[in-house]
């Protein structure tokens, strides 16, 4: 056994290796520090270093879980939850692209759930079964070019 000095807390520590620049409990805290700092680079640089097989931290729920696919971003935990919500997402982000949107005001006293019931029967939706009528009455009626 030779004695050392840690670099890090200054203590003597003695050890059987020929070079030893931390004592054991130094030597730890390094390890846990290199463990911290590279799942903070990973949090912080998300896409760049991804490899199959290593720890990832899961943008749901912070904890970490291995990268078993190149495009999962979330632990097997929160995976259901994540797809839901990427898939709202997409589809709100969609359906702003595509459509305008207008309120129309029924009035109170089962107007709303008729109007519904009526959709649900005829396999529509509300949105389509407005859309259907306004267009067909415009058909019907169309504004006169003088
Ligand atoms: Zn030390
Ligand atoms: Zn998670």
């Amino acid at each position: 056994m030779k004695k050392f000095v840690c670099q890090m807390c200054g203590n003597e520590f003695e050890s059987a290796a020929n070079r030893a620049s931390y004592c054991p409990e130094c030597r730890k805290q390094r390890q846990r520090d290199s463990t911290k700092r590279y799942i903070e680079r990973l949090r912080n640089d998300n896409d760049s270093v991804r490899r199959l097989g290593e720890p990832q931290i899961c943008i749901e729920c912070g904890k970490p879980y291995i990268l078993l696919s190149g495009s999962q971003k979330v632990c097997d935990a929160c995976r259901k939850k994540h797809e839901n919500k990427m898939k709202i997402k997409s589809n709100s982000e969609h359906r702003a692209k595509t459509y305008d949107s207008c309120i129309v005001y029924v009035k109170k006293g089962g107007e709303k759930q008729r109007l519904i019931e009526y959709a649900k029967a005829k396999n529509i939706s509300l949105n389509e079964l407005f859309v259907t009528a306004v267009n067909e009455y415009i058909t019907k009626h169309p504004l006169q070019s003088s």
